[in-house]
């Protein structure tokens, strides 16, 4: 199973101008080869392509300076390319599931900048990492690393900050599990429901997302290319990075918590790539204005992002720690019936938080009889709704996150 561990690294003067290099060039590369897969009718062949943007190209004038720059990742940058074009065509075809994949896009100067070392490319020494033409840099090892990686990503972010991500191969872990299955609602206001009473809240992003606007609209009114516009477009990064970090670290421990506790995880699909999901979304008072407030939108806007990432962060752990992981149909009426005695009190208000029910007396948590509705289909006690699984792939098992 392959997990990715990224580590911060701050660059000497001197590998910040050679990086800033690399990065130039393995952009031009995967730019030109965009450039002829546009132009021609049928896209040509990986190799073909790399014959043309890069070795017949350092012999062209215009692109000398491709050769003072180490090759494995200007090969790998061809790579990607065609892995972009796959995608997008496995998008098309239904091949691939999840969110629609667009057509490769041009990489921009001011966007994040990577290049990728496979092995021969790079190497460990110590406690450093040689980087071919580039030299040793000195990552900062916040955790160990599991086992030796075959590649290497160098990421710079918007914000200016340096990070390895390295892939390595990793063994499932051995854990016995407390609990036999969880059964977990997500929602706005509470970001978690959880079968076994537990409740999870997401962090608050208010104060930087109200700095984030402030900044943009300073951005909006700046002249094009001035230097206090760049100055400003940074900080803009540097505090879309704090949500992302903020996020990052409450959905990774709530996941890992979730997912070494229980034996069986279930989920509702949400079809966070699709539409929004009307039922977490309550609808506005009578006579209030139509269009919901800004601070409102961004909070369904950031709380999408967290369930998607949840549910691939809950589906990669799962595999990790050998958990069953099951994702149930979201036409699934988990809020319409009794989690006690099953009784179907049929559609209920969004504003209705609790409901007495009709059959056993008992009052309940909306969210909490949802969770644990969610639960029994996914584990298939309740065999009138049925039960949909999903096999997924991997993608990430594994991300750190430095301050
Ligand atoms: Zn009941």
């Amino acid at each position: 199973m392959k997990a990715r561990y990224q580590y911060r690294f701050y660059p000497t003067d001197q590998q910040q101008q050679s990086l800033a290099r690399l990065f130039g060039c393995v952009r031009v590369v995967y730019n030109d080869a965009l450039a002829i897969c546009k132009q021609s009718e049928k896209k040509p062949k990986s190799a073909e392509l790399q014959k043309i943007v890069i070795t017949q190209a350092k012999k062209t004038e215009a692109r000398v300076w491709l050769s003072e720059v180490s090759n494995i990742p200007l090969q790998q940058s061809v790579a990607d390319l065609e892995i972009a074009f796959k995608n997008f065509f496995d998008s098309c075809n239904g091949k691939r599931k999840g969110r629609k994949v667009g057509y490769p896009k041009f990489k921009k100067r001011t966007h994040k900048q990577s290049a990728r070392f496979r092995i021969g490319g790079f190497s460990i020494k110590g406690n450093g990492v040689y980087l071919a033409k580039i030299g040793v840099v000195k990552p900062i090892w916040s955790r160990e690393l599991p086992a030796s990686p075959s590649s290497v990503t160098v990421i710079k972010d918007c914000a200016n900050r340096y990070f390895l991500s390295f892939v390595v191969d990793i063994e499932p872990v051995q854990i016995d599990a407390k609990n036999q299955s969880i059964g977990i609602d997500l929602g706005i206001k509470t970001f978690a429901v959880m079968s076994n009473g537990e409740k999870a809240f997401s962090p608050s992003y208010k104060v930087l997302d109200r700095r984030v606007r402030k900044l943009q609209k300073k951005l909006a009114r700046q002249q094009k290319d001035s230097s206090r516009r760049h100055k400003t477009r940074i900080q803009i990064a540097k505090n879309h990075n704090k949500i992302a970090d903020i996020r990052k670290d409450f959905l990774h421990k709530l996941s890992t918590q979730i997912v070494s506790e229980n034996q069986a995880i279930v989920l509702e699909d949400l079809n966070v790539s699709g539409m929004v999901k009307k039922r977490c979304d309550p609808a506005p008072p009578k006579g209030a204005r139509e269009r919901a407030p800004r601070h409102r939108k961004l909070a369904r806007v950031i709380s999408q992002q967290g369930w998607r990432e949840f549910r691939v962060l809950i589906e990669a752990k799962s595999e990790k720690y050998g958990r069953k992981f099951v994702v149930i149909s979201r036409w699934e009426p988990t809020s319409q019936s009794c989690s006690k005695c099953g009784y179907r009190w049929g559609k209920v208000d969004l504003s209705v938080r609790s409901i007495l029910c009709l059959g056993c007396g008992i009052e309940h948590d909306r969210d909490d009889n949802a969770s644990k509705n969610i639960e029994m289909v996914g584990m298939g006690h309740r065999h009138d709704l049925k039960c949909t699984s999903r096999d997924g792939k991997t993608t990430s098992v594994a991300q750190l996150n430095e301050a």
